[in-house]
């Protein structure tokens, strides 16, 4: 086989999370309601009536577009994107790609060991169509709640080169979303959807391959497989010495294979013309209004973890790449710094914590297949048991039962302790009392200690932790023993 090189653009719908639809008071969170209502006549695409945009909608996408670097144009416009659809009640579609409110733009992303750059050609604001749904006597019925909400169009320039990088860019891009507050990205929902774009060449070759698209894919697996899918069945028509043909395919995800949908000669003309409903957006004020909204954002809060905690680079990013995870680590820090003794090492309680939300909790979250919005412990619950290890009230591995029960049940750390009666013995005058009753019972073995038998100290503190039922504190136990002997 000849050597080929993949190129991949991408096109992402992002639901914002505003409390009403793009240009009418209809309730924007409809997923779960029965159909058709939350509807009004504008979303139904009554005659007679007016489009009045999203204020809201329209300032975050400027938002987006800040935190991406990209040109806020003085002005943007709406305009009519004219198809007839059943799910599209008016027959057209108000969008704003040809003078969008983003331009260019660009976001920085980890695959594969490098770093890179994917560039935006633009971001538009738009509204969303309603869905059909199929019965099971072959009618198809209409369901308009979704007609109107508002969905930002993110259209990227061909800069990715393998289905890795291209996941990795959809998760940054999805993780930035959320730093931001603008949608949930939500998948399952259907609130982040991809569309790629994919074509191949001879490696080196000048002019770039033919383009298929392929459309809505609605998780970062069927975004991967539908890549190399694709990548793999245009190289394999090259190696045939047969032309790809430009075209629109769909992912069969039970097959694992893309599908001819329709060909750039069936590609529809939607006859773009300016919306008369709508006036020119101007965009300064706005811009001024969400340059002082921009929040820390991932890539920023990775290297303040870095230097203000001490952490590896890799456990930095980790942690702030998702929002909920970042901000539950910093409260639960807020709370030790609170309550914990006078002597807190910050960096020490750190990276104690960030670890065991690295393992412990995500191992958990894992186990039971919980979303972390759905976690019952509470970051001054997390802090209760950090504190209650670093002090010794109990060792590491009963801190493991401890917050298997607190994951459970949503109880606090000190609570669970002390039913359990796990509370480590720390008391010294009863420790000493006790290791001194061992050494009595086993005078064979402390001699054969101080004759040189590393082992016999083993014993002895396995005898000790036999005794106190494992509750003795083993750095104490460790200290008394070494000084008696
Ligand atoms: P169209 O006119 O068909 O809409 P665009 O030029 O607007 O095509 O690009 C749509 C998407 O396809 C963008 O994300 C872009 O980066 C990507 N794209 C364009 N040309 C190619 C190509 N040859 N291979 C892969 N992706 C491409
Ligand atoms: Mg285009």
């Amino acid at each position: 086989m000849r050597e080929y090189e993949t190129t991949i653009g991408l096109e992402i719908h992002v639901q914002l999370k505003t409390k009403s639809k793009m240009f009418c008071g209809s309730d924007n969170f409809s997923v779960d309601a029965k159909p058709n209502t939350n509807v009004c006549p504008v979303c139904m695409g009554f005659p007679g009536t007016l489009p009045v945009p999203n204020v809201q909608a329209i300032d975050w996408t400027i938002l987006l577009g800040l935190a991406l670097n990209a040109e806020i144009p003085k002005e943007f416009n709406f305009e009519r994107k004219n198809y007839f659809y059943p799910d599209l009640p008016k027959a057209y579609q108000i969008s704003s790609a040809t003078n969008p409110p983003v331009i260019g733009g660009s976001l920085k992303i980890f695959a594969g060991g490098e770093e890179k750059e994917v560039h935006l050609h633009h971001i538009h604001l738009e509204e969303d169509a309603g869905k059909l749904v199929h019965d099971k006597s072959d009618n198809a019925l209409v369901d308009l709640n979704r007609a109107g909400t508002p969905l930002v169009e993110i259209v990227t320039e061909p800069d990715m080169a393998s289905a890795e990088e291209a996941k990795v860019f959809a998760q940054s891009l999805r993780s930035l979303i959320r730093h931001l507050g603008i949608s949930d990205a939500n998948m399952e929902q259907g609130n982040m959807r991809f569309d790629i774009n994919v074509s191949v060449r001879k490696k080196g070759a000048k002019e770039m391959g033919t383009k298929v698209e392929v459309k809505n894919l609605n998780s970062f697996k069927m975004l991967e497989r539908a890549i190399l899918f694709e990548e793999q069945r245009q190289k394999d028509l090259l190696e045939d010495v047969k032309k790809v043909a430009q075209e629109t395919r769909g992912w069969d995800d039970s097959k694992g294979k893309t599908l001819s949908q329709r060909s750039k000669e069936e590609a529809n003309d939607y006859r773009y013309f300016p919306e008369p409903d709508i006036p020119s957006i101007a965009t300064q004020e706005i811009v001024k209004k969400m340059k002082d909204q921009l929040p820390e954002l991932p890539q920023e809060k990775a290297k303040r973890f870095e230097s203000e905690y001490g952490f590896d680079k890799r456990l930095a990013e980790s942690l702030a790449d998702d929002i909920e995870m970042a901000e539950y680590f910093e409260k639960t820090l807020e709370h030790v710094e609170n309550s914990a003794k006078d002597s807190f090492d910050k960096r020490k309680y750190a990276k104690r914590v960030a670890n065991w939300m690295a393992t412990e909790l995500v191992g958990k979250l894992n186990e039971t297949s919980n979303e972390f919005a759905e976690i019952r412990v509470e970051p001054e619950n997390m802090a209760e048991l950090a504190i209650a290890i670093e002090e010794g009230t109990i060792s590491g591995k009963q801190a493991k039962d401890v917050f298997a029960e607190m994951f459970e049940t949503g109880k606090g750390a000190l609570a669970i302790i002390e039913e359990k009666g796990m509370k480590q013995i720390t008391d010294t005058d009863a420790l000493e009392k006790i290791i001194q009753e061992v050494l009595d019972a086993n005078p064979k073995v402390v001699e054969d200690f101080k004759n040189g038998k590393e082992k016999a100290f083993g014993f002895l503190v396995g005898q000790i932790m036999a005794k106190t039922h494992g509750q003795a504190n083993p750095k104490i136990v460790n200290e008394i023993l070494k000084k008696k002997l």
